[in-house]
């Protein structure tokens, strides 16, 4: 949260995108920390409701990824690094890259496909500072 109010206030897109993936990626979230300005100086306004719901949307498709039965995102990239998109798949316990076929760390790809959601979703917030 803090890095998303001093991202803010000095213009510091980048900032404000590692906040944001920060919440996503934060499992013990609560509705309450999201909404309310809890104990903040009255200069930290709480965040908008669209942006709770971007961010709730982003968690719900990040928790997606540790689900052995739903379909990976087709734009996941591997964790070794191969170029491109080469298409991930799971065996029934891990998820590994069809081009180098090395299993996946799970937290990274989830890190990774946080950061390219929070990108795209906040696209026009985050230009806006640039
Ligand atoms: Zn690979």
């Amino acid at each position: 949260m803090e890095s998303i109010w001093l991202g803010k206030k000095y213009h510091a897109p980048q900032w404000i995108r590692r906040g944001y993936t920060r919440i996503c990626i934060d499992e013990s979230l609560s509705p309450t920390y999201l909404g309310e300005p809890l104990q903040q100086p009255r200069s930290r306004r709480p965040l908008d409701w669209k942006t709770i719901a971007y961010l709730c949307y982003i968690r719900s498709e990040i928790n997606k990824l540790g689900k052995l039965n739903s379909s990976l995102p087709n734009n996941l990239r591997c964790t070794h690094g191969c170029a491109g998109v080469t298409g991930l798949y799971w065996d029934s316990i891990n998820i590994y890259c069809r081009s180098c076929r090395m299993r996946q760390n799970q937290a990274t790809l989830a890190t990774n496909h946080t950061d390219t959601l929070v990108s795209h979703y906040f696209k026009e917030e985050l230009d806006i500072l640039v």
